[in-house]
């Protein structure tokens, strides 16, 4: 495996919609470059980027990977993301260790719901980003029309820099509309190209774009302005340096031409990528922090710099055991760099450098500044953590995954197996940020949470096959709060036991009001003198604590409240912390009670994409789910409903908007914030929470 300069190193994401041809896209780049000998093809598993058992039988994306191929000496990273809702957060690990984004646009259906979710990552990360507009050898590909509407909703800074030479099955070429030249590809799926003279009925649209292209360019610097007002045109070197430049400040968003299944376009695009994406040491610093005392430093993507390595990724192999892919953030990764871990200070031993190649690993002598590779088997090192010199320690910030919005219960097929479970559920969550899991502290289940039930699904495949363990998974269950609407007290908790021997005795007198929506939990020590001893006071704290997680009304915890503590009885020998800690649950419960009482429920933002005429039918569903319509916009060639609806009434909503729209309607949504349940429904739920309560025999 050759070393290259951090100079000849492009890191390029790439991301979108599902479905819109990432991962083929892919395989034709590394096709194309000669880094595969074989077209691998997402339909019968060869695709390079998606190895994973479970993706192969999907047939989509369910984590990042990343391959690697070279382009006239340059080295090309890629990071394939998935595009799926569920699994499109795992796209923001490969967002945060490219140079650039390449958003994926399918030519016929337009810009889709994760479009526009992932430009935004691509926009947390200041990434240069283009628009590929691909698939346009399909039936009813339009690339005006999907250029008008990335123009429409991303911005002037949105051009074209090729056109389309051909349409659906005749997509035969591009005109490169810096140079003014037109790539004719051959028909046999080689994905080679020539330069030809512009086709005739081409030339003026060519012509005119290739205008706007240097005007567009032109404006994004003073001194291309004045040359262009000058002259009224730029020089080919102006122009490409100055859109190099402009793409790299994201002042210009480049579109496209492509057709990643019949290889028309992808070497164009190869060019396009190491002729005008920046080169890791270009986009300027990396930042991060001192991890001894927060202060910021900027770090060049040098190999003279210290030793820095950035975890996005981590790979649960059942036999191999762990796999963390990084990026080189700084210095020279060599076989016998040393590292520290920055968030545990522990030191890590890091095995030879490599790099993954889909799933294959390869070995390298040395890894340069910019570069991404894999290291297995690290001790501690999870995603998002800083390998550096312990000399020069730097820590830079953890990608901000969501967090997950729907939890099921899981049990064991086999009984025995929960410990079996626990440790899959331990390294599956090492793999994927997103999902977590825990026991449910009133409950006790096993909680496994997602955003979405493919999402926890998946994970409990993925559970049987990598580490032979079966679970089924119940109803998700909705994380309902209680909390309390009116100020009350004073409220005595009494906890008295004195009938022989020693006794228990604890007397707590609280006040209890509302801290308002997220205002937390608080508690005030009011007692004036020694009513009750200093020592026993952090109990009564404790112990309300403690039954606020168990909830008073229905079993879910309390939360926003204050309590004050204003007074108190206590006995020389008969009182202990046990006795405090009781009299200051029965307070907070009866305070509960007495404080009107209520119940807040999860409200989701919802958004839904479908053609036209779903509307009427969507929107009347939306309604008897309780939800709140924000808005329909216009979204490529469907609209977009955005809603508020409960997450109770969102639990089988997959099933409902397929057969609505007959499956040609997506959805996606995240947690919003916390509403009151309204009074008719809370009964009901207060009623379901004692008949199981009484099911469990008291
Ligand atoms: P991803 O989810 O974005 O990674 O999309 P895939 O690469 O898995 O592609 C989804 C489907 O679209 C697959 O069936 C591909 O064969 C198909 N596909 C991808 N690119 C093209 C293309 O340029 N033209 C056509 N006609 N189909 C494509």
């Amino acid at each position: 495996m050759k070393v290259y300069d951090t100079s000849d190193i492009r890191n390029v994401a790439l991301v979108g919609h599902g479905d819109s041809g990432k991962t083929t896209l892919a395989s034709a780049f590394l096709f194309v470059a000669g880094a595969v000998k074989r077209l691998g093809r997402t339909e019968d598993g060869t695709a390079t980027t998606d190895f994973d058992d479970e993706e192969i039988q999907r047939k989509i994306s369910l984590q990042t990977a990343t391959a690697h191929l070279e382009w006239g000496g340059t080295k090309i990273n890629l990071l394939d993301t998935p595009g799926y809702a569920a699994f499109v957060a795992d796209a923001k690990a490969g967002v945060a260790v490219a140079d650039a984004a390449l958003i994926l646009v399918e030519a016929v259906a337009g810009i889709q719901v994760l479009t526009a979710r992932t430009f935004r990552f691509a926009g947390e990360y200041d990434l240069p980003t283009v628009f590929v507009v691909n698939k346009l050898d399909r039936e009813n590909a339009d690339f005006d029309r999907v250029l008008g509407a990335l123009q429409a909703r991303f911005g002037r800074e949105t051009v074209a820099v090729q056109l389309p030479i051909g349409r659906d099955h005749g997509f035969c070429g591009v005109i490169d509309l810096v140079t003014l030249t037109a790539h004719r590809y051959s028909v046999d799926a080689s994905g080679t190209s020539q330069v030809e003279p512009i086709p005739a009925e081409l030339a003026d649209e060519a012509r005119r774009l290739h205008g706007a292209l240097v005007e567009a360019v032109a404006e994004t610097d003073d001194q291309l302005m004045e040359a262009y007002f000058e002259s009224g045109d730029l020089t080919g070197e102006q122009l490409t340096a100055g859109l190099r430049n402009a793409i790299r400040l994201r002042r210009l968003y480049p579109v496209v031409c492509s057709s990643a299944s019949t290889l028309v376009g992808p070497r164009s695009l190869l060019d396009l990528i190491v002729g005008l994406l920046p080169a890791p040491g270009e986009r300027g610093p990396v930042h991060g922090t001192n991890p001894k005392d927060e202060s910021p430093i900027a770090r060049p993507v040098a190999d003279s710099e210290p030793i820095a390595l950035f975890t996005f990724k981590t790979i649960a192999e059942p036999y191999a055991g762990r796999l963390s892919l990084f990026r080189v953030m700084s210095g020279i990764l060599r076989a016998d760099s040393h590292v520290v871990n920055a968030r545990t200070e522990t030191p890590e031993r890091l095995g030879p450098p490599s790099v993954m190649q889909g799933k294959t690993i390869e070995a390298v002598e040395q890894l340069h500044a910019g570069d991404i590779g894999v290291v297995a088997k690290l001790k501690e090192t999870h995603t998002s953590d800083t390998l550096c010199d312990a000399a020069h320690p730097i820590r830079f910030a953890p990608i901000a995954f969501p967090a997950p919005s729907i939890s099921f219960a899981v049990e064991p097929k086999s009984k025995g197996d929960e410990e079996k479970i626990s440790t899959a559920l331990v390294r599956l969550t090492e793999e994927d940020p997103v999902l977590r899991f825990g026991r449910d502290p009133r409950t006790h289940e096993l909680l496994v949470s997602g955003t979405s039930q493919v999402h926890v699904e998946v994970a409990i495949q993925k559970m049987r096959k990598k580490f032979g363990v079966d679970a089924i998974l119940k109803q998700p269950k909705v994380p309902y709060l209680e909390t309390i609407k009116k100020r009350v007290g004073p409220i005595e908790g009494k906890h008295k036991k004195q009938s022989g021997g020693r006794g228990q005795f604890g007397v707590c007198v609280i006040e209890m009001e509302p801290t308002g929506r997220g205002g937390g939990y608080e508690f005030v020590d009011k007692i004036f003198g020694g009513s009750i001893p200093h020592n026993f006071r952090p109990a009564v704290d404790k112990g309300i604590q403690e039954s606020a997680v168990r909830g008073v009304i229905a079993g879910f915890p309390v939360v926003d409240f204050r309590v004050t503590l204003v007074d108190g009885k206590y006995h020389d020998v008969d009182s202990s912390e046990m006795a405090f800690k009781i009299a200051g649950s029965l307070a907070f419960k009866e305070g509960v009670q007495q404080a009107k009482p209520t119940l807040l429920e999860p409200l989701m933002a919802v958004e839904i994409t479908a053609p036209e005429e779903y509307m009427g039918e969507i929107m009347g569903d939306l309604s008897a789910r309780r939800g709140k319509p924000q808005g329909i916009e216009p979204h490529g060639t469907h609209q977009m409903i955005k809603a508020l609806v409960p997450m109770a009434e969102m639990l089988t909503y997959a099933s409902t908007l397929k057969s609505i729209t007959s499956d040609r309607g997506s959805y996606q949504m995240e947690f919003d914030h916390y509403d009151e349940v309204p009074a008719q429904i809370q009964s009901q739920i207060v009623a379901q929470a004692e008949k199981s309560r009484d099911g469990e025999g008291g």
